[in-house]
């Protein structure tokens, strides 16, 4: 086992943000922990990371015990905290030189050459880290978490606050890491777990409610679908209820309505026809991605 956590607990004063929580991770898994702000993500992982004490319970990360064995562990885990704290006046190479030499490494230059090629940093590595766009921030952030060559890593919310360009890009790099590491990193996105976890450990208000594989998760999104349809022109809500397939309806917006579609049917061909028999036009037609709060609800029913 790579990671191994078993029943932890963690209060803040009066507050528990971590209930009972245990999780087993094997080498070459990469996990997607999911759940919504306040979740305690960052608090599993600042115990995990050997941060934080936990008030009970255990956790062992590559055979060695978080209480005990704090400095193997540290070697063993690369972790990117949430708020990637750099050191904004230091050129790339150097805090990545400093790092490096932070963790002993003997030979620190080769190892950060090896970073910057493989985190595609270096275009930008004589810059100071300060002037580095958010999206390179992250990379320096990673760099700085492999470059000991950890077991483990521990990413939490790597792509938060980047734009879709640099999200596909940090992605891509986790990706490749995968495949020789075992990752746990943290998301409020469900599509960010699709992409890139092959398991997904959703957790809500210190407790886990779902440990499965990503496919068997996304599977349980088969209830009835939804449809968000917005017209040039108002339509009456009965008229629009008469259309094969269509099930329920809600107002969302001027012109706008949320169809609850029967289960196999798609209304989407219907919904123009009706539109050009009318003398109206559709604005826009989308199939609903169902939300991590609805996932939640389910789950948590
Ligand atoms: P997440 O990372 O999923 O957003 P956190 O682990 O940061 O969640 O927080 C879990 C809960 O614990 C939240 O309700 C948060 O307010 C609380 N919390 C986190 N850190 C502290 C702290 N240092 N002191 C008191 N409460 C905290
Ligand atoms: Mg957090």
């Amino acid at each position: 086992m790579s990671v191994t956590v078993e029943q932890l607990t963690k209060v803040y004063g009066s507050q528990k943000a971590l209930d009972n929580v245990s999780i087993d991770i094997v080498k070459g898994e990469i996990v997607g922990l999911l759940g919504p702000n306040g979740a305690g993500k960052s608090t599993l992982m600042k115990i995990i990371t050997c941060y934080l004490p936990p008030t009970s319970g255990e956790a062992v990360i590559n055979g060695f015990d978080i209480a005990t064995e704090s400095m193997q562990v540290r070697r063993s885990i690369g972790y990117l905290p949430e708020s990637n704290p750099l050191y904004y006046d230091m050129h790339v190479k150097e805090f990545l030189h400093f790092i490096a030499g932070v963790h002993g490494l003997k030979n620190r230059k080769e190892r950060v050459n090896e970073m910057i090629e493989m985190t595609g940093l270096h275009v930008e590595m004589k810059k100071k880290i300060g002037a580095l766009s958010k999206g390179f921030k992250q990379r320096v952030g990673l760099a700085q978490a492999l470059i000991h060559d950890p077991e483990v890593l521990i990413l939490d919310e790597p792509t938060s606050g980047l734009d879709p360009n640099q999200i596909i890009e940090i992605r891509g790099l986790i990706k490749n890491v995968g495949s020789q590491k075992t990752i746990l990193l943290s998301t409020h996105i469900m599509q960010e777990v699709e992409a890139i976890c092959s398991r997904v450990i959703i957790i809500d208000k210190g407790k886990i409610v779902a440990d499965d594989k990503t496919e068997n998760l996304t599977n349980l999104f088969t209830g009835p679908e939804m449809i968000l349809v917005e017209f040039e022109q108002s339509v009456a809500k009965d008229a629009l209820k008469k259309i094969q397939g269509v099930k329920n309806l809600h107002s969302a917006g001027t012109n706008a309505w949320k169809i609850e579609v029967g289960a196999g049917s798609d209304v989407r061909k219907s919904l123009f026809d009706f539109a050009v028999k009318t003398n109206n036009t559709v604005l826009s037609l989308s199939k609903e991605k169902h939300s991590i709060e609805e996932l939640f609800q389910r789950l948590t029913k």
